[in-house]
């Protein structure tokens, strides 16, 4: 390998559902950053079908190149086809540093394509810099506990996949000029051992993302047990947002994993964040004090929350948020 050939920057963006996933632009704008400030180029991947239209989007918010992969087997997502067919793509433009969204698929198809070019990965970044012309990777470490700095100086490419929420999309600029390719993805001799038969579409509750939702209710250990939870649901689902949860909720078997908020779990900035029953220990606000609003319910009028609340309701929830509710219907019938 020789290190020289490897220039730029390639961000591996995402779509589900038909739609670009907000991490895709999050990345692209801090990746714009980082290119600016290294002096290099920026492109951008997306793959799927029928995803053309968003090449303009990511130029507008930074990439010098939108690279567009599309067919119709590619709507949707097998780990062994988007890993192989993404390696091969990386292996042929050859960038300096891959940024892939640490998202569920992401995590699975990122390690995939860095054992296909033989190089490493950084799994689960949280923040990302630029010092002396070197890329710092940083993440936590021994359970969170302290925050490593990752570099693969002799590794080409640096991949690191990075968590959602962790950078805020940067300006979009409709006036940028870049450049639009399409790529025809190599498909051939891929191994593909999962055959998608059908997809089905289910409306269970609960179910909403927590890292993409506009609204996340979330519940700590104050919350008393698991069925205290439905009534933070039937608040989100009158927002229409997703429930969250603190580490200790978690623990307790109240909420599954994939709800976790803070250091050790999901990065969330929705437009509304309502804390209940949490304390507001540091690792927790680190996960969602970049939120718009954020509004807490707690027994304790000292708890630590309240300091980064803009709105904050002293009480027991299972009295407030009944309250809460019947308001909030009176407003949405309005
Ligand atoms: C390395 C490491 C990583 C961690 N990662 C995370 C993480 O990712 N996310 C995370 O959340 N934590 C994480 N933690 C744990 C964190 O330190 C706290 O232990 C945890 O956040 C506390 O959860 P809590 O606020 O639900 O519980 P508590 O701190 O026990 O707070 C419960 C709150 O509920 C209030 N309350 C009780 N009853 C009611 C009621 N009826 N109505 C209203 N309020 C009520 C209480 O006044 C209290 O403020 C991590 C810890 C470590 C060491």
């Amino acid at each position: 390998m020789n290190i020289d050939e490897y220039r730029g920057i390639l961000v591996v963006g995402e779509v589900y559902d038909g739609k670009v996933r907000p991490v895709t632009y999050q990345l692209i704008s801090k990746a714009r950053e980082m290119a600016s400030s290294l002096n290099t180029k920026l492109s951008a991947v997306l793959m799927g079908n029928n995803i053309s239209q968003y090449a303009n989007d990511m130029i507008a918010y930074g990439a010098d190149t939108a690279y567009i992969m599309e067919d119709k087997v590619l709507e949707s997502y097998v780990s062994e086809l988007y890993a192989s067919v993404l390696a091969r793509f990386i292996e042929s433009i050859k960038p300096e540093i891959v940024l892939i969204p640490a998202t569920h698929t992401g995590r699975e198809y990122g390690p995939r394509i860095a054992a296909y070019l033989q190089t490493g990965m950084t799994a689960d970044c949280t923040d990302l810099q630029i010092r002396n012309g070197k890329f710092i990777q940083i993440r936590p470490a021994y359970g969170g506990n302290i925050m490593g700095e990752i570099i693969t100086p002799n590794h080409r490419p640096q991949i690191a996949t990075v968590r959602p929420n962790v950078f805020k999309v940067g300006n979009y600029d409709k006036q940028r000029k870049g450049e639009t390719v399409k790529v025809k993805p190599d498909m051939s001799n891929i191994n593909i051992r999962t055959m998608i038969k059908d997809i089905v579409k289910t409306t269970v509750t609960g179910t909403k993302k927590v890292d993409e939702a506009r609204v996340v209710v979330s519940g700590g250990r104050g919350i008393g047990s698991k069925e205290g939870f439905s009534i933070l649901q039937d608040l989100a689902d009158l927002l229409g947002g997703a429930v969250g949860a603190s580490r200790v909720a978690v623990e307790l078997g109240w909420m599954p994993k994939s709800a976790q908020v803070g250091q050790s779990g999901l990065t969330v900035a929705p437009d509304l964040y309502i804390a209940v029953g949490i304390s507001g220990t540091i690792q927790h606000i680190v996960g969602m004090k970049d939120s718009k609003i954020i509004i807490a319910i707690n027994k304790d009028p000292n708890a630590p929350i309240f300091n980064i609340a803009d709105f904050g309701i002293v009480g027991d929830y299972r009295e407030i948020i009944p309250i809460f509710i019947e308001e909030l219907k009176k407003e949405l019938k309005k």
